[in-house]
């Protein structure tokens, strides 16, 4: 990062909207940290160009900086781009469930099967059958078998002078005489990619009908890495990837440029040689990995939950004059919720833990949307006024929100408790609830 953006970034001022000024000044350097990171040129145009557009005129956060609201944007856009959430292996219905291999040579097809294999038995107690399919690369096979021998993981193996699609089918036979559960397909790759190498996997993928296809790609290729995701991509029904050697020093861009060109889940990282060295890819880690603005994001993060307590410190200086109304319970509930289930929460203010009260709240994340539906179907004079709420008036929220109207009755219920509580809570008889709320 340069100097000047780090500087822009740290200092806390700024306020109103994202100009095009600090647009401009701040993607630039997003653009370059990027390309630094070796995501694919194309991919950080294409990504560029779509934050630029959700980010120009934005309203800034308060606490906030327009670069630091830029970079934030950067961040949220480039997790969701990666995915989001992390992607679980595809299982089969019935047994086995098969996985294949595919990759360039050396990008670590071999070990990350090993390294999958073993996870699943030590999980999940599971009884893998890796088949050794690459014929070409001189000891393959005997690096899968030792790898087999370390773990106690069985081996199906026919030697180099066996068409790599008999060794498959008759590999898949041997898996379903031993009743294994999962069944690897180590195959061959090339240092470039061929037809003759697409050929031979596609063909396989026939034999087999594999419930996964896990393009292995090396992280340190940078920008290879794209070109070689778009080639396998373009033959095979590519289900996810695996980025490998993630412990080496590169940024790990070229995780955005895959998931870019294939559209396919990231679901493994590797990230050492070691059998233990695999991990289930999160895209927010990787996210502020390969932006390599760790402090950055550090500060960001911190400004947001400063901004949260001065909106907590508003509602409870409502509750102590007693006007907390329904809008109030619902920023409420948003916020305890990011935290936990709220008995817990309650539960943590000294002399509530055994407060009769608590027994009847209780509220998951299911039941949080529907209270939301239905202080969404009040008028904005119900919200701030709950007293109005009357019998009809609970029986029209009840159909506007499309809950049983003992549904509306509860909620009320809880919050006349809630707001009973908190002005027990605010005028001393519960002295911490101040200090849990940063007052
Ligand atoms: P294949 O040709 O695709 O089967 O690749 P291999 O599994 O044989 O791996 C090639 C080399 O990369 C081996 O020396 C592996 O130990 C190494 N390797 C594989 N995955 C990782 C990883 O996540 N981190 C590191 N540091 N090395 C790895
Ligand atoms: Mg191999």
């Amino acid at each position: 990062l340069t100097e000047r953006l780090s500087k822009a970034i740290k200092n806390l001022t700024g306020r109103g909207r994202v100009s095009e000024e600090d647009l401009r000044a701040t993607m630039r350097e997003i653009r370059l940290a990027l390309l630094e990171a070796d995501v694919n040129y194309d991919t950080v145009k294409k990504f560029v160009a779509n934050v630029r557009e959700k980010a120009s005129g934005t309203d800034i956060m308060e606490g906030l900086n327009p670069a630091q609201q830029i970079v934030k944007i950067v961040n949220d856009e480039l997790t969701i781009t990666m995915g989001e959430e992390a992607a679980p292996l595809n299982k089969s219905s019935k047994i086995p469930t098969i996985i294949m291999m595919a990759g360039l040579q050396g990008a670590g097809k071999t070990t990350t099967v090993a390294k999958l294999a073993y996870k699943l038995k030590t999980e999940e107690k599971a009884r893998p059958l890796l088949i050794a399919a690459d014929i070409y690369r001189p000891a393959a096979i005997d690096q899968l078998e030792i790898l087999g021998r370390d773990l106690e993981i069985p081996v199906f193996s026919m030697g180099t002078d066996v068409n790599p699609r008999d060794i498959v089918r008759a590999g898949l036979k041997k898996a379903a005489e031993n009743k294994n559960d999962y069944v690897f397909i180590d195959t061959a790759g090339r240092l470039q990619i061929d037809e003759e190498l697409m050929q031979e996997l596609k063909d396989i993928a026939d034999i087999a009908h594999p419930d996964e296809i896990l393009l292995t790609v090396d992280a340190m290729t940078g920008q290879n890495a794209a070109e070689t995701a778009k080639g396998f991509s373009a033959s095979l029904d590519l289900t996810g990837v695996v980025l490998t050697k993630l412990d080496g020093d590169t940024r790990g861009g070229a995780a955005l440029s895959i998931r870019d060109v294939t559209g396919k889940p990231i679901k493994f990282v590797g990230q050492g040689e070691k059998p233990t060295d695999l991990d289930v890819f999160y895209p927010d880690r990787m996210a502020s990995r390969i932006l390599g603005m760790g402090d950055v994001l550090t500060l960001i993060e911190k400004a947001q939950r400063d901004f949260d307590e001065e909106e907590q410190e508003k509602q409870l200086e409502k509750m102590r004059q007693n006007t907390f109304d329904f809008n109030d319970f619902v920023a409420q509930l948003k916020q305890v919720q990011s935290m936990g289930p709220m008995e817990d929460l309650l539960k943590m203010i000294p002399g509530m833990a055994n407060n009769p009260a608590l027994a009847n709240i209780n509220i998951d994340a299911k039941q949080f949307a529907h209270l939301e539906a239905i202080v969404g179907s009040m008028t904005p004079a119900e919200r701030e006024n709950p007293d109005l709420i009357n019998p009809s008036r609970r029986r029209r929220l009840a159909a506007g929100a499309g809950r049983p109207i003992v549904e509306v009755n509860r909620m009320i219920k809880q919050f006349d408790q809630m707001r009973k509580m908190m002005n027990q809570a605010t005028n001393g008889n519960f002295g911490g609830i101040d200090k849990m709320m940063g007052g």
